[in-house]
Parts: C-alpha cells; sequence; structure tokens
C-alpha cells in the first residue's frame, strides 16, 4: 500500500463527537493501594465498562455512523471471534444495518450466543479449511456489504482513540501510558491521542509474551508475522500487526513490552481482590506491564487502559482460584 494517509488526531476527536450519543464515558478509577505500593499517581481507564464490555465499540461506532445510505442498507461484514464481533452487532443494531459475522467453528458457545442477542447474523466456518478473509470478501462482493476488519481501518483506530482522549481530559497530562496490544488499533488511536493531548508522554504497547509479533516489528522496522500465539489473552492472540496501525505505532510509540501469562493471572487477581472489578486476561496487560517496571516509575503520573472484561465467568473462577 502506498499514497496512504494515515488517520491524525483529528480523526481521533471527530470520532469522540461521532459516537458520543453511543459510548459510555467510562470510569477512570484510582487505588491507594497501587498508589503505595508504585510511588507513583497511576489512573486506570475502564473500558470493562465500556458498551458490550470493551472499548471496541468505539471504533465500531466510529466506522458505522460513517457508512453512506446505501452502505447502511446493505449492511456490514465482519469476521472476529471476540470483541470485535459483539462491537460490530450491537454498533449495527443500534443504528438499523444489518450486520454479518463470520466466526469459527469453535468459538466459544456465549461469544456466538452474545453476538447473535445482539442481532447479528451468524456464518460459522472451519478455521482449519476455510479463509475467513475470502468467506469475507466474497459475501461483501456478492451483497454490497462493506467489510469492517478488526484493527486495520482508519476509522476504527480514530474510535479507539477516544478512550485514551477521555483519560487525559479528565486526569490532565500523563508522564507514562501502558496500553494493550494485539492488532494495534487501540495502541496507534491511543497513541494519537496521547502524543496530541500529552505531547511529553512515554507511550508503551504491551503484547504477551508467547506472541510478541508486534515488539519483533517495532525493533526490526517492518512487519513481523507468527503463528496463533498460546497465551490466555485471547483478545490479542494476533499473529500481525496493520499495514495502517504499525507506522503510526512507529511513528509515536516509544516501546513495546511484553508479560508472560503467569504476570497476567497475578494482576487479574490484584485487580478483582483490590478495585472489585472483573477485567479478561488481556485487558491486564498493561497493568502487568507497568507493575513489571514499578521501580522506574516513582514518583510519575501514569495511565493504564483496562481494555476490557469479556471472560468466561466459570474460567475467570479458575483464574482466581489457581
Ligand atoms: C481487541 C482487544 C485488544 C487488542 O486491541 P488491538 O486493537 O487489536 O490491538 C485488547 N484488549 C481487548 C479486551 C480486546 O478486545
Amino acid at each position: 500500500m502506498t499514497e496512504m494517509t494515515l488517520p491524525d488526531y483529528h480523526d481521533v476527536a471527530a470520532a469522540a463527537e461521532r459516537i458520543a450519543d453511543y459510548a459510555n464515558k467510562t470510569p477512570v478509577m484510582t487505588s491507594r493501594t497501587v498508589n503505595e505500593e508504585f510511588a507513583a499517581d497511576v489512573f486506570f481507564k475502564c473500558e470493562n465498562f465500556q458498551r458490550m464490555g470493551a472499548f471496541k465499540f468505539r471504533g465500531a461506532m466510529n466506522a458505522l455512523r460513517q457508512f453512506t445510505p446505501e452502505q447502511r442498507a446493505a449492511g456490514v461484514v465482519t469476521f472476529s471471534s471476540g470483541n470485535h464481533a459483539q462491537a460490530i452487532a450491537l454498533s449495527a443494531k443500534l443504528l438499523g444495518i444489518p450486520a454479518t459475522i463470520i466466526m469459527p467453528h469453535d468459538a466459544p458457545a456465549a461469544k456466538v450466543a452474545a453476538t447473535k442477542g445482539y442481532g447479528g447474523n451468524v456464518v460459522i466456518y472451519d478455521r482449519y479449511s476455510e479463509d475467513r478473509e475470502k468467506i469475507g470478501r466474497d459475501l461483501a462482493q456478492k451483497h454490497g456489504l462493506t467489510l469492517i476488519p478488526p484493527y486495520d481501518h482508519p476509522h476504527v483506530i480514530a474510535g479507539q482513540g477516544t478512550a485514551t482522549k477521555e483519560l487525559i481530559e479528565e486526569v490532565g497530562q500523563l508522564d507514562v501510558l501502558f496500553v494493550c496490544l494485539g492488532g494495534g488499533g487501540l495502541l496507534s488511536g491511543s497513541a494519537l491521542a496521547a502524543r496530541h493531548l500529552s505531547p511529553g508522554c512515554v507511550i508503551y504497547g504491551v503484547e504477551p509474551e508467547a506472541g510478541n509479533d508486534g515488539q519483533q516489528s517495532f525493533r526490526n522496522g517492518k512487519i513481523v508475522h507468527i503463528g496463533t500465539p498460546k497465551t490466555i489473552a485471547d483478545g490479542a492472540q494476533t499473529q500481525h500487526l496493520g499495514n495502517i496501525t504499525f507506522p503510526i505505532i512507529q511513528q509515536n510509540v516509544n516501546d513495546i513490552l511484553t508479560v508472560s501469562d503467569d504476570e497476567l493471572v497475578a494482576s487479574m487477581k490484584f485487580i478483582a481482590e483490590r478495585m472489585k472489578i472483573v477485567v479478561e486476561p488481556t485487558g491486564c496487560l498493561g497493568f502487568a506491564a507497568a507493575r513489571a517496571s514499578k521501580a522506574e516509575l516513582r514518583g510519575k503520573k501514569i495511565g493504564i487502559i483496562i481494555s476490557g472484561g469479556n471472560v468466561d465467568i466459570s474460567r475467570y473462577g479458575e483464574f482466581l482460584a489457581g
């Protein structure tokens, strides 16, 4: 791809207006225990309280709100087994747009049910023998549907950036910001917001150790592809960054850090016990990385994006008990 104009802060600001009537302005939480432990001021932006339980509603709504009447009438299609599926299904329902979601045959029943519950038309494919992107393209062509991918789309990126915009507008400029990283929609959007509103802020993306393609890409200067990583952070099991998210990350992010699944479980427990909130494993990436670099954060003002809270409740129980 050449001749591509990357989204910028103004797109994030426009997205904020576009989604204002639909998205929750999520709470910013603090914890005395955390502040004492860190000897710092830590602010958690809690997107687990966003509609459908994750920040992905922001990007999906920002994208669908820009459909032309023809696109609205024909409908939207996407492929995802996770939060993006629910985000598209719910946004489409609220706007009266038909939605088709392509999900793997082994997607968790709860996620398929949630997507159907939001009115999405679910198309099941075989993860091992079929290509979901081809199914998406074919459906899009045949029925005139518009494909909205989970991260590599300028409207999705701009929408995701609104969470960090809200955070900085509420608490003021930050010294350090920690953001969960999968395909980079959240990180690139957050970086656009933070660079503009808090220019001196050090911005870290955080990935699961087993899926450090983003870190490899950042350090090698080109997009590195990996196999589906084995990690409990199912929202960050992406195999590569995007053609739009990567250059934004290269230009605006200071570094990409990684954390282990054990660190994620420890952080999930800590957040449950001390802050009394349910956060999914992927949502703990930023906090887990901050805990690991506590020594360097003394006296700083720190933002952490808690990205979502959608975790099967019996699995969650096992994490807490283990
Ligand atoms: C999708 C998702 C991520 C990763 O977001 P990207 O935009 O793909 O980097 C992180 N946390 C949660 C809860 C998610 O649903």
